[in-house]
């Protein structure tokens, strides 16, 4: 089933429920008018002169067109391209010209972010050329531009509600063909890693990829139609698009966006307002709510449900969650960008525990082994590289057929680049990141757990662990310690608290202490660059 099919028979199902509540834009549409409007804006999209196949950006925050968008550009055949908000020129300029891009969708600005001003600086001739006929030296396939939420557009560029109002019928015409010849193993969507051990590559995703999975999170959730799912994580990442968007839509739940950027205040307000059931976050984002001083002002008992995700879940954290925010089903979820994303995810009949310390089991209709260097299957409950296949896997990285073969092999293994290992119960546990595993004299080391006993020191309030080439051992244990406000600690204090309670092979040789750790922008920590600094500074 294509998203656009799968959308019309939801709608036909439940047309006169809540499909998409959006407070701040004053948006509420029942799921009847968010399938009209998504067949206006895909209408309009074509009638532009885009064709099946184009690639689309969007490069905005959490607002109504986006999920307009993300299910226009479906049903038109159009290949919608995710942007991350936090990119500036350079980036764009890269994620743009990568797959050749022909229309951009954005948003004018947010708080000091001026996207309109960024992209003129990257292409001065827009306002030169009529809308449609952008020919710009850096941005070489990109023609037109939509901006949302202006009354009139600037010059050169349409009005992103002008396209979405298309009641031209020759275009509707043309929407309905196109989308009776689209195939489910029709690319639908590029998602952008997010570069934590390189640059970011651009994961091809099909309709058969998403649509599936969107609606497997959803079964892990128990969502229905009478679920109400509140969607504070960002869209333009698998968090937000499919583990939020897609849970519902294929569902028939409710999807509520408390506001453009993550706000804490705003989100729990929304929660209580719109009586949610669900609520989505990173580990970070429940936090800043918990910790809120208006917390207890708000009525959370609608809340059952949700995911917390992208990052290690702390268990404290989960306790909370359950204990004071209600969301006893609360579950969480292992993936990544490439396998559409989610791959182990915990169900609410698992004990707390479970949900705790692992990452759930495996989802319906994906495959996984667990293998050692040679590709061979380990021992259940021995560490290796996770692989998986199935529906799920991506079709490749766009244009990128060399690094798609090193990722998924000849079998259909998706090769995660992640050590976990699978319990007897069939629970899995995400170990680290394999380029990150160091060996140190024969040993195996795994900064992950080296980084968790640090992080119990302190006046430590940030440890990144990674190995460094070394001439007698093979690498060296090294560490890059972020100290908290106001304290004070050298590398001897570290290394004392080390002896005697971790093996002597994975106290940290060399300690740096730093202002900042280098990041990502989703706020993952990238060793490859810390590693590089290191080499540089032993040689
Ligand atoms: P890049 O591939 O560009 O280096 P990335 O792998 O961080 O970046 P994503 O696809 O956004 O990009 O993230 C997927 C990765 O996040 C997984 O491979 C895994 O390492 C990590 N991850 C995801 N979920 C969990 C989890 N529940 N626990 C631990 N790690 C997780
Ligand atoms: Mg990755």
């Amino acid at each position: 089933e294509t998203i656009g099919a799968m959308l019309a028979r939801i709608a036909a199902q439940w047309p006169d429920r809540e499909a998409l509540v959006v407070p701040p834009q004053d948006v509420r549409l029942t799921w009847r008018a968010f399938d009209a409007a998504v067949s206006r804006l895909g209408a309009g999209l074509l009638q532009l002169g885009l064709a099946p196949g184009d690639r689309i950006g969007v490069w905005s925050l959490n607002r109504a067109e986006w999920v307009l968008l993300q299910f226009a550009s479906a049903r038109a055949g159009l290949v919608l391209v995710n942007i991350n908000p936090a990119y500036r020129t350079h980036e764009l300029e890269y994620a743009l010209n990568l797959v050749g891009c022909r229309a951009l969708a954005i948003v004018p600005s947010f708080k000091s972010s001026h996207y309109l001003d960024m992209l003129r600086e990257l292409a001065p001739e827009l306002g030169r050329h009529p809308p449609g006929l952008l020919r710009a030296r850096r941005l070489p396939d990109l023609r037109h531009v939509l901006v949302m939420g202006a009354h009139a557009p600037p010059a050169g560029a349409h009005a992103f509600d002008a396209v979405a109002a298309c009641d031209d019928p020759a275009a509707h015409a043309l929407l309905d063909q196109v989308s009776a010849r689209l195939s489910p193993d029709d690319a639908i969507n590029i998602q952008f890693t997010s570069g934590t051990t390189g640059a970011p590559k651009g994961a091809t995703l099909t309709h058969r990829n998403i649509v599936n999975n969107g609606f497997f999170v959803g079964e892990a959730m128990r969502l229905s139609e009478r679920d109400r799912l509140c969607i504070p994580v960002p869209f333009y990442h698998c968090f937000g698009m499919v583990l939020g968007n897609l849970a519902c839509v294929t569902h028939g739940a409710c999807m509520v966006i408390p506001g453009e950027g993550f706000d804490p205040l705003a989100t729990l307000r929304t929660v209580a307002a719109e009586r949610c059931t669900g609520l989505h976050g990173v580990p970070t984002m429940f936090i800043a709510q918990l910790q809120h001083p208006q917390f207890g002002e708000f009525d959370l008992s609608s809340l059952r449900t949700g995911i917390m995700a992208g990052a290690n879940c702390p268990v404290e954290v989960m306790k909370q969650v359950v204990g004071r925010m209600h969301m006893q089903q609360v579950t969480i979820a292992y993936g990544m960008t490439e396998t559409s994303p989610v791959s182990f995810q915990t169900v609410p009949d698992d004990p707390l525990e479970r949900r705790v310390d692992s990452v759930g089991r495996v989802h319906p209709h994906v495959e996984v082994r667990i293998v050692d260097e040679n590709g061979d299957t380990v021992p259940r409950g021995g560490i290796g590289e996770l692989l998986t296949r199935g529906y799920s896997v991506m079709q490749g990285y766009w244009g990128d057929p060399r690094r798609t073969a090193e990722a998924v092999d000849g079998d259909g293994w998706m090769h995660t680049g992640d050590q976990a290992t699978i319990d007897a119960d069939g629970y899995g546990r995400i170990v680290g990141r394999l380029k990150d595993m160091l060996i140190r004299g024969g040993e195996n080391v795994y900064p992950r757990e080296i980084e968790e006993f640090l992080y119990a020191h302190p006046a430590i309030a940030d440890v990144q662990v990674f190995g460094v080439p070394d001439e007698k051992f093979g690498e060296e244990v090294c560490a890059w310690i972020r100290l908290a406000e106001g304290a004070a600690l050298d590398a001897e204090a570290v290394r004392g608290f080390c002896q005697g309670r971790i093996a002597h092979y994975k106290i940290p040789r060399y300690i740096e202490f730093v202002e900042a750790l280098p990041m990502t922008i989703s706020g993952k920590p990238q060793k490859y660059l810390m590693r590089e600094t290191m080499v540089e500074l032993l040689a």
